[in-house]
């Protein structure tokens, strides 16, 4: 099912080496507004940049990719040495793909996080890769956002009931 994400994780600070040993996972494709920071948060917080650094120094491919600006990603990016795509367009898969030549890894090695079911997690998938829902940072109050969720708790849900009869 395109919509059902792999795995469920509160947060970012979840992807610890052995999680992402146990998955074989080399390369990660992060989504950056609310899941990486808040919409509402332009730079990195030192827990995010600690995480990174973590990830890269056990030998992890990052990038980040975002159907946000231009002004929005190459702020948050600045300085950090991460190849960061703005405008993504997911779930459409042309970036997803070309960040997977840049990795030169298999979809299955990829991990590609995010909070949104159907940019995210819809986009990951279709490009194979192993995708992870985690909660969206800011709980923004407004219409958008609320009729997001609603669309998108169904696939949560059901990918809960499943994960606990395991
Ligand atoms: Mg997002």
């Amino acid at each position: 099912m395109l919509l059902m994400p792999r795995f469920l994780l509160p947060d970012v600070f979840h992807l610890t080496d052995d999680f992402l040993q146990s998955h074989q996972i080399r390369g990660i494709i992060f989504d950056i507004d609310n899941t990486l920071v808040g919409f509402r948060t332009p730079e990195p917080t030192p827990e995010v940049r600690a995480l990174l650094e973590r990830l890269r120094s056990g030998g992890i491919q990052i990038a980040f990719v975002s159907n946000n600006n231009k002004i929005r990603v190459s702020r948050f990016a600045k300085g950090l040495d991460i190849p960061a795509y703005h405008r993504a367009c997911k779930p459409l898969g042309v970036v997803l793909k070309r960040v997977q030549r840049r990795f030169d890894l298999p979809a299955g090695q990829i991990a590609l996080v995010g909070d949104q079911i159907y940019t995210d997690v819809l986009g990951g998938n279709r490009a194979g890769m192993i995708t992870i829902l985690v909660d969206p940072i800011d709980c923004k109050e407004t219409a958008l956002f609320k009729f997001k969720r609603r669309m998108e708790m169904p696939v949560i849900q059901r990918k809960k009931r499943e994960d606990a009869q395991k």
